[in-house]
C-alpha cells in the first residue's frame, strides 16, 4: 500500500488518557498520527483502525503525520501537565504510545521519538512505558540508561504468537527472533522489558513460548481480543479478518477460554510475573498461589 507522509505541529502531544488506558498512565504521547505497520499482521485487527476521529476516514496503514514540533510541546505542556498528574492521577506516568509506533522505520529519518526522549531526559516523568512492535527499539539503548536514572522506566514489546506467520494474513514488521533478541539486548542493560502478548494469536508450543519469555523479560502480558479490544464481547475485532484466521489455523483460539488454557501454561512457567489484560498493562500480575 502506498503510504502518504505528511508534516504538521501541535498544539500538545501529551494527552490525558482516557478509557482502559486511565488506569494504566495518566497521559499518552503519540509522536505520529498513524501508523505504517498498519500494513503487517498487528494491523489486521489494530484497535485503532477504528477511531474515526484519528484515522480521518483514510485507510489504516496508508498515512503518517510526522509531529515535527512534539519534544517542544512536550516541553512547553510538562510543568502543568506533571502538576495535574500528581494531583489528580498519583503521579505523572506517560504510555509511549497508544495509537502509533515510537520506532516506525520513518523514525530512521525524522527522529521525533528520539528527540522526545531527549527532552524527557531534561524533564523527566516518574513512570515511562514504551510500547513497541519492533525490534527498532534498540536505536536509542544511551538515552533509555539516562532516563532510567531518573524515573521508573519499562519496555512493553509485543510478541503475540511463537509464530511469524499466520496463512492468510500479511507477516509481521518484525520478526518474533529479533524482538526477543530486541527484549534480551535491552534486559541485558539492566532495563525492565515485559512482554506483551496482545493480541494473544495461536501459539505452536505455549510452553517452550513462555520459558523462552521468562528469559528475556521480567514479567508477560496476556490479553485475548475477546475482553481485550475494548469492547465487552470483542466485536471491533470481529469486524476484521483477524479471527477468521484465527479459526483457520486453530478454532479453539477465539473464544476467551484460550486466555485462561494460555494463562494457566504460562503462570507455571513464570509464577508471580504474569498480568491479564488491562491489570497487565499497568504493572499488577497475579499472585503466586
Ligand atoms: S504498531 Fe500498534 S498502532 Fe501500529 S498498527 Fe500495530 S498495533 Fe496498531
Amino acid at each position: 500500500m502506498r503510504v502518504t507522509i505528511t508534516k504538521s505541529r501541535v498544539r500538545s502531544i501529551l494527552t490525558r488518557t482516557s478509557g482502559y488506558l486511565k488506569t494504566v498512565t495518566s497521559h499518552s504521547m503519540q509522536p505520529y498520527r498513524g501508523c505504517t505497520f498498519g500494513n503487517s499482521l498487528c494491523g489486521v485487527g489494530c484497535y485503532v483502525q477504528h477511531n474515526h476521529w484519528l484515522t480521518r476516514g483514510a485507510e489504516w496503514g496508508s498515512f503518517l503525520e510526522v509531529r515535527t514540533n512534539a519534544p517542544e510541546a512536550y516541553r512547553s505542556q510538562y510543568q502543568k501537565e506533571r502538576r495535574w498528574a500528581r494531583r489528580a492521577r498519583g503521579g505523572f506516568s506517560i504510555f509511549l504510545s497508544s495509537s502509533t509506533d515510537p520506532f516506525l522505520p520513518q523514525e530512521k529519518t525524522f527522529g521525533i521519538t528520539g528527540r522526545l526522549l531527549e527532552a524527557m531526559n531534561e524533564s523527566p516523568p516518574d513512570v515511562l512505558i514504551i510500547q513497541t512492535h519492533t525490534h527498532l527499539v534498540n536505536a536509542y539503548s544511551d538515552l533509555y540508561l539516562q532516563l532510567a536514572r531518573q524515573c521508573e522506566l519499562r519496555f512493553h514489546i509485543s510478541i503475540e504468537s511463537d509464530r511469524d506467520r499466520l496463512p492468510g494474513l500479511p507477516p509481521p514488521a518484525s520478526s518474533v527472533e529479533k524482538r526477543f533478541e530486541a527484549a534480551a539486548a535491552l534486559r541485558a542493560a539492566g532495563l525492565r522489558v515485559v512482554i506483551t502478548v496482545s493480541p494473544l494469536l495461536p501459539i505452536s508450543e505455549p510452553r517452550g513460548f513462555f520459558e523462552r519469555i521468562a528469559q528475556v523479560a521480567d514479567g508477560v502480558v496476556i490479553d485475548h481480543f475477546i475482553g481485550g479490544d475494548g469492547t465487552p464481547d470483542g466485536s471491533r475485532t470481529k469486524a476484521t479478518k483477524l479471527p477468521a484466521a484465527m479459526a483457520r489455523f486453530d478454532p479453539q483460539t477465539t473464544d476467551d477460554k484460550y486466555l485462561e488454557r494460555t494463562v494457566r501454561v504460562a503462570l507455571e512457567v513464570m509464577p508471580g510475573r504474569v498480568g491479564v489484560n488491562v491489570d497487565g498493562f499497568a504493572g499488577r500480575f497475579l499472585p503466586v498461589r
